[in-house]
């Protein structure tokens, strides 16, 4: 398996810059599996990023036990996708609740701040959110710094998530792609997806992209003419990538990723 890649304990300071801490000698354990936590938030930025993005590693959680519950900041209306004589914003908010069912999400707490206009708003203002939500979550979910797509909006949902993480105390682990999967959409499609080297990876999932591809279904505004999405999902086949941004609680068993159940 050559996509297994290490696991590493390591925590993230607001800039990014990486600091290593206690076991930095030890060989680390290889990581394949989805952490197991009773509840965990998703903080994400528009209707569709749940499913899009996030949909196979909610769904495979949410199968595993795991609560999962979802904060979305906007409603999705700045789209350039979906053509529909309803306000946009109110079409895709019924679609992400519909796919959130599909998913496995319990909740859905949806903000109304401006679609494209996230970094305006105070990251702070943002966290305050986010620990609205929070409740019993023991894990944050998010898009990778860098967004993904390089989506301002989406870099700003994560600094909001880290943000609120670091108050209480709370793992924060993100999604991303690896390196050469962005290179590959960003040479066919002209994308500005950011990738993550081999050693920038703590785990590799294998998924089920089954409710995942059903609670796309959903977001019927977005997913029909969207080929850098289904690109994406066929480069990355049924893997899943994600890394640590925040682990204040290091060498805990809890959220050193145990082999599934
Ligand atoms: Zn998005």
């Amino acid at each position: 398996m050559s996509r297994i890649t290490e696991q590493r304990t390591r925590q993230f300071e607001p800039t990014g810059a990486s600091l290593q801490r206690g076991r930095s000698k030890a060989k680390p354990a290889l990581v394949t599996t989805l952490p197991s936590v009773r509840a965990a938030l998703a903080v994400c930025a528009h209707p569709d990023d749940e499913s899009f993005g996030l949909g196979a590693i909610l769904a495979a959680l949410a199968e595993r036990t795991t609560a999962v519950r979802t904060l979305c900041f906007t409603h999705g209306e700045a789209s350039t996708l979906g053509n529909t004589c309803r306000p946009l914003g109110e079409v895709r908010t019924e679609e992400l609740r519909a796919a959130a069912e599909v998913l496995g999400i319990e909740d859905v707490a949806v903000c109304s701040y401006s679609d494209g206009h996230l970094g305006e708003v105070p990251v702070e203002t943002l966290a305050e959110m986010v620990e609205q939500v929070l409740g019993d979550a023991e894990l944050l979910i998010v898009f990778d710094q860098g967004g993904i797509t390089s989506h301002p909006d989406h870099c700003q949902a994560t600094q909001a998530a880290l943000t609120a993480a670091r108050r209480h105390d709370l793992p924060v682990l993100a999604w991303t792609l690896p390196e050469q999967v962005a290179v590959e959409l960003n040479a066919e499609h002209g994308t500005s997806f950011v990738g993550r080297s081999p050693s920038e990876v703590d785990i590799v999932a294998e998924v089920d992209r089954n409710r995942q591809l059903s609670a796309i279904a959903c977001h019927a505004s977005q997913s029909g003419d969207n080929p850098v999405m289904w690109h994406r999902l066929e480069l990355l086949g049924d893997k899943e990538y994600l890394r640590w941004l925040w682990l204040p609680w290091l060498g805990r068993e809890k959220y050193s990723t145990r082999s599934s159940p």
